[in-house]
């Protein structure tokens, strides 16, 4: 049993702007997939993109989620990924099982993630517990999440960012290194020298090795510091209060003509299979606690 699973650990180059975090998700990408039935090549998309934004968002100043989402027009419609500065995490995806089945009829060795995706966007979401949500949309440039998300920190953001994801059917990792903007250093070399000696990374060193001993093994001439690693899990934020609030915003009138033609709503969340209903006279008494629109 390895001791980093489930881990996020945080890592700088002493004396310089360059840092990098790593994470292990075990059962976090377990557990977070485990109710949905997915295809083995979208299923290793989204243990990518939960490594992803666990990497990201400990880059990060905030408090809040950070949601990816992948949008496309091909086999593959949608994979969102949600992750808050706790590191709990969900995700869930969309596609089109027709031509997903043809793709894969074609491709004998199997579709490649990118051959799914026409027209996509990428779509980030920063969304604060204190303060404006904040999006960003692109198109999706890029062979892999990883490089879609290196350009996407690139071109938007302005950041040198490198990112290393591995996703097997138990087990998704990655790494990735940043060049905080706006800093001098004295070596201006070293950036470059960093992302040749990472860029050397398996993916069973990857997935395999403890934190200190690959940090070791790759960058063994330069003085790194490995902080404590922060836990990650799976976690659903979906709740029967949030539906209820859901349902009050979309409004009593609509709400009750869907109670009129199926006799009690039903909402299903996509990300954790939970199932919410609310029969009639619950319904009404949504309306009735809730607090009228002020009136200007
Ligand atoms: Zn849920």
């Amino acid at each position: 049993m390895q001791n980093h699973q489930d881990t996020l650990h945080h890592f700088i180059f002493e004396n310089t702007p360059i840092r990098g975090n790593l994470a292990h998700l075990n059962a976090t990408y377990l557990d977070a997939l485990q109710h949905q039935a997915l295809p083995a090549v979208l299923r290793t998309a989204l243990g990518e993109l939960m490594t992803a934004s666990a990497l990201l968002i400990s880059t990060l100043k905030m408090d809040g989620a950070l949601i990816l989402q992948l949008q496309s027009k091909g086999v593959l419609k949608l994979l969102v990924v949600e992750c808050n500065s706790d590191l709990e995490i969900r995700a869930t995806a969309k596609w089109d099982q027709e031509l997903l089945d043809s793709a894969i009829s074609q491709h004998r060795t199997g579709a490649a993630f990118t051959q799914l995706i026409a027209d996509g966007q990428f779509v980030i979401t920063l969304d604060p517990k204190l303060g404006e949500p904040y999006q960003g949309i692109v198109p999706i440039e890029g062979d892999s999440i990883a490089e879609m998300l290196e350009n996407y920190m690139l071109r938007s953001q302005q950041i040198d960012t490198s990112i290393w994801l591995h996703c097997s059917d138990t087990q998704a990792s990655g790494m990735l290194l940043q060049k905080l903007p706006n800093q001098q250093t004295e070596d201006a070399d070293m950036w470059n020298r960093v992302n040749q000696l990472a860029g050397t990374i398996t993916n069973a060193e990857l997935s395999t090795l403890a934190p200190a001993e690959l940090l070791t093994r790759l960058f063994h001439e330069e003085e790194v510091r490995l902080f404590q690693p922060r836990p990650t899990k799976a976690f659903c934020s979906c709740n029967r209060d949030n539906v209820a609030n859901m349902l009050v915003m979309l409004g009593q009138t609509e709400v009750e003509g869907i109670i009129e033609e199926q006799g009690s709503i039903q909402i299903h969340c996509d990300f954790c299979n939970k199932h919410y209903v609310f029969d009639e006279t619950e319904t009404l008494q949504l309306f009735d606690e809730a607090v009228p629109p002020i009136k200007h």
